[in-house]
């Protein structure tokens, strides 16, 4: 799917947030098929990224919660890990139905609570259904007893699985992982975070209507530290799918070798997206702009580091200085808000700490730079920020940002720029851009990177993603992706 044609189509968005003015209570967490309400007595603020104003509380779950919820999870797991395949796609169907019907309640809830953009926001509700279809597809033909050598190979579900969430597009994570839980017959208790409670809320209610055996899908609100902690400790948890930072990652694989917990970990990036010098740059420059921008910036896969010909770097600055001049910095509802608010108040510093650094290490700013856009003062808006002339060993080359900010990195030739895109502790995502397809295959095959897009931002459902390096540890999506929620017997005989 050309992600690109997406996000520059202009969509009628009907949000009206000033008609929000009572206070939002999310109080019930979903465990064993019910909204019950938490044992923990914690409360987190709910507070708008566009206005920081304060629109509602959470209640949090804690560890009473989470056993709770890991209990009702392993019983299921008895009955459910023997349920057919056919059984498992009806169930994918029926939430694959549900989801789409509700869209755009899905979409409008990502853009009030973290300040997503429209644009953004409505195609990630768009590849939910879609990703469902591909697990789908996937689960129809695959094949859980196989043969191998002489022996006959059962592929059976892991078991119950601990999915911890980020903040950033959570219920498209939410889904994907999910999905491919349900495929493979494992149970779930998922923790999102703490700031994602409202679209967790409708996300559990699109799990209840989809009417899954009580204790398939168990949802706890709550901290990393409490309820995170909990599940990567537990004993009858056997996997934990994690996406979220590099260092909270190490924290969960470290405290998973302790019971032997598989792991499944989606990283942060540092995407590198080289431009080679046979491409049209009327077309790959705007793109990688939007590939930068991409949530905001606040993307794992996002293009942050721009590889350009040092003999176009003048050409490549000046068409850069003209897209940036004409895109929509603003309130995430609008449909032609390219770059909305950052979630927090925290986000916002830090991404005014690195071009703060990013200064000091002496590159040259483009476009943007520190402080809110004029008119924006009440939310957590970043300008669009471009660095060019950078180096790759600056820390804004080589730090995730997770903000609007992108550096642009000139080489000398095809080589260099092979090993500029590779000089990095991330392997998430890479982006190449050539008017010769072979040219561009043969760069992409010498980057370590877990998916390389040519010409374009692209999704595809089926593909594996994932990280090299420390990006991550296996593969989601396709079969890959089931593969790592079974286990494979070989019985000999
Ligand atoms: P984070 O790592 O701070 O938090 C992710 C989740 O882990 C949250 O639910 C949090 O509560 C939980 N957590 C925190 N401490 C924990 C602990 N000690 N034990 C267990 N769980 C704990 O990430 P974030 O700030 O929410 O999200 C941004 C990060 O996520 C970025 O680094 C981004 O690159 C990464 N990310 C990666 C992907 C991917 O697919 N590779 C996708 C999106 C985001």
């Amino acid at each position: 799917m050309k992600v690109m044609t997406f996000l520059l189509t202009g969509l009628k968005n009907n949000l009206d947030y000033n008609k929000k003015n009572i206070l939002k209570s999310i109080n019930k967490i979903y465990i064993n098929g019910e909204f019950v309400t938490p044992h923990g007595t914690a409360t987190f603020d709910l507070i708008s990224p566009v206005s920081n104003q304060k629109t509602g509380e959470a209640i949090l779950g804690d560890q009473v919660d989470t056993q709770n919820a890991i209990a009702a999870a392993k019983e299921a797991f008895k009955t459910f890990s023997k349920t057919t395949k056919e059984e498992r796609i009806g169930y994918l169907e029926k939430l694959r139905a549900i989801i789409g019907r509700r869209e755009k309640d899905l979409t409008d809830i990502m853009v009030e609570e973290y300040g997503g953009t429209f644009q953004f926001c409505s195609m990630v509700s768009q590849n939910m259904v879609q990703d469902i279809n591909a697990m789908i597809d996937v689960l129809r033909d695959f094949d859980f007893v196989q043969t191998h050598g002489n022996s006959k190979v059962f592929l059976q579900p892991a078991g119950v699985v601990g999915i911890i969430i980020p903040w950033n597009m959570s219920n498209g994570f939410i889904v994907t992982k999910l999905a491919t839980a349900i495929a493979a017959g494992c149970t779930v208790v998922v923790k999102p975070s703490e700031m994602s409670t409202q679209q967790t809320q409708l996300m559990a209610e699109c799990f209840h209507e989809a009417g899954l055996p009580k204790g398939v899908i168990n949802f706890v609100n709550g901290l990393g530290d409490v309820v995170g902690a909990e599940m990567t400790r537990n004993t009858d948890i056997s996997k934990i799918a994690f996406t979220g930072s590099t260092a909270v990652g190490k924290i969960i694989a470290k405290g998973a070798v302790d019971s032997m917990k598989r792991v499944t970990l989606e990283l942060g990036g540092k995407s590198p997206n080289v431009i080679l010098d046979d491409a049209n740059l009327q077309e790959a420059v705007p793109t990688a702009i939007f590939a930068a921008f991409l949530n905001s910036g606040q993307a794992c896969a996002a293009a942050t580091r721009l590889l350009v010909p040092q003999s176009k770097l003048g050409e490549v600055n000046t068409i850069v200085r003209a897209v940036v001049q004409n895109i929509k910095v603003g309130n995430p509802q609008d449909a032609d808000t390219v770059v909305g608010s950052m979630i927090s108040k925290k986000q916002y510093e830090r991404v005014q700490d690195y071009i703060r650094i990013g200064q000091e290490e002496g590159a040259t700013l483009l476009i943007g730079g520190l402080g809110k856009p004029l008119g924006l003062e009440d939310g957590n808006y970043v300008k669009a920020t471009i660095f060019t002339n950078v180096k790759n060993s600056m820390r804004i080359a080589q730090e995730e940002i997770f903000g609007p900010v992108l550096v642009i990195i000139p080489y000398k030739d095809e080589q260099d720029a092979i090993s500029i895109a590779n000089d990095t502790v991330y392997g998430l995502a890479a982006y190449v851009s050539s008017a010769t397809k072979e040219r561009a295959y043969r760069v992409a095959s010498q980057i370590d990177a877990g998916r390389v897009c040519i010409n374009g931002i692209l999704h595809d459902s089926k593909a594996p993603f994932g990280g090299f390096k420390q990006s991550g540890v296996g593969r989601e999506y396709g079969i890959l992706g089931l593969e790592e929620y079974l286990e494979a017997k070989a019985i000999l005989e």
